[in-house]
């Protein structure tokens, strides 16, 4: 059975992506940054204690819901000792943020900073803080969520916080994919379609649900044929 771990797991795509992923059972670790506020997922777990990991066991249905806010290092480090000795097969960065700029005079610069620490930093510091389970692998794959607004060669003008967050973590994650490539690891960054969530609102294109079901798809059938990559929900290529 593989184990996929998920941030930012208790609401919008991160939720839909765990039970996509329960459905093609996996064991899924729902990390989010309050397992006791965390309802929807609270009810799929069966009220499971948060600060109990447990291993694998065939034929599950419940996420294993553990605490973890991705911009705080303490926390990442508890999470890595706490999961110390267990293979993971997956690592989904999902967990991210955004204000919206209409342009340079909106722009709050503390909420810039914090937007590059969690769309950004955060994701790369979960990777490397978790290479020794990604490690016990047969495919490992680093997953990060990152948007076509990131796309350099599809820029245009507004939220210039949220846009060069994920351009900087498309840049960090392609980097990493050649860092890890003798070791296997399949590195890539994937845009998960306007999906209607607190973020991506109520006009957004695509539901929760076709957006996780997409993805899970696309990560399931990840290669090193495909590290290094920036791919669309559908599979297709998206420009740097
Ligand atoms: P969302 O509904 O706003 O959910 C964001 C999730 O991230 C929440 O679970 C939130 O947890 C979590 N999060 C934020 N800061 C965190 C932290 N410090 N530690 C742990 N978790 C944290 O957004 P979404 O639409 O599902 O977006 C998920 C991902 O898709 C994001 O990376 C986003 O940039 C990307 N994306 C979304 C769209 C779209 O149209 N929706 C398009 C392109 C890319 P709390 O409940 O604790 O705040």
């Amino acid at each position: 059975m593989q184990t996929a771990l998920v941030t930012g797991a208790n609401r919008g795509i991160g939720l839909e992506l765990v039970k996509e992923l329960l459905k093609r059972e996996f064991h899924v670790i729902a990390a989010c940054r309050k397992p006791e506020s965390a309802d929807a997922l609270n009810e799929l777990s069966g009220g499971q204690a948060a600060d109990k990991p447990s291993p694998a066991e065939a034929g599950e249905t419940r996420p294993e819901v553990i605490a973890l806010d991705v911009g705080d290092a303490e926390s990442v480090k508890a999470l890595a000792t706490d999961l110390r000795g267990r293979t993971i097969d997956v690592l989904l960065n999902n967990a991210g943020i955004m204000q919206r700029e209409l342009g340079i005079a909106d722009i709050d610069y503390d909420y810039w900073l914090q937007t590059l620490a969690i769309n950004t930093l955060a994701p790369v510091r979960l990777a490397g803080a978790l290479r020794p389970n990604l490690l016990g692998a047969n495919c490992p794959r680093v997953v990060t969520v990152s948007s076509q607004m990131g796309s350099i060669t599809r820029a245009s003008a507004g939220s210039m916080s949220y846009r060069s967050s994920k351009a900087a973590v498309n840049m960090a994650m392609r980097s990493l994919a050649d860092e890890w490539r003798e070791d296997g690891i399949v590195v890539c960054t994937v845009h998960p379609g306007w999906v209607r969530t607190d973020m991506g609102g109520s006009d957004a294109d695509l539901a929760p649900t076709r957006s996780a079901a997409d993805l899970v798809g696309l990560i399931d059938g990840l290669t090193m044929a495909n590290t290094g990559s920036f791919l669309n929900h559908d599979g297709s290529v998206i420009p740097w």
